[in-house]
């Protein structure tokens, strides 16, 4: 637990959240600013600031419970589909340094468009380049 966190202030019941789920390791509640209505975020009880830091095992448990979302939004909701996104690190759109995992249920026109741009590479040089630094950083990695 981390005092200052706004995340960790929602699984002590300090802030006020729209819970949807919860057992022993990880929690749901409502997005309060949702990218399409019923979007849910799911975060483990434990701090961690981001997924580089997470146990394991704990990001297997938000991972698991991001599935129950998934497919509770599919019944529950009628979604057509479900977005997940996951964001580590302010470059990468992370505003609370709390591990979450976002489930963004989706429906045919909900007028939500995802920002992918395919990029390329400039040849097979390129692309083996990156993915070998790639394979050497998993040497670094516990
Ligand atoms: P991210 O940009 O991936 O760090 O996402 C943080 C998310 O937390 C945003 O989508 C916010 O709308 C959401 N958020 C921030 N404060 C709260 C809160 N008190 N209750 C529910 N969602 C929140
Ligand atoms: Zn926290």
């Amino acid at each position: 637990m981390n005092e200052s966190c706004i995340f960790c202030k929602i699984i002590r019941g300090e802030i006020p959240s729209t819970r949807v789920y919860e057992d022993e390791h990880t929690l749901a509640f409502l997005d309060i600013g949702p990218l399409v209505k019923g979007h849910t975020l799911v975060i483990p009880k434990q701090h961690f600031d981001s997924l580089r830091d997470a146990d394991p095992e704990a990001a297997a448990q938000v991972m698991v419970t991001a599935q129950k979302i998934a497919r509770a939004q599919l019944n529950g909701l009628g979604a057509d589909g479900v977005n997940i996104h996951q964001a580590n690190g302010r470059v990468a759109g992370q505003v609370v340094p709390h591990l979450h995992v976002h489930v963004v249920p989706r429906f045919k026109d909900d007028g939500y468009h995802w920002n992918w741009k395919a990029g390329k590479y400039a040849g097979a040089d390129e692309s083996n380049g990156m993915a070998e630094k790639i394979r050497q950083g998993l040497k670094q990695t516990a």
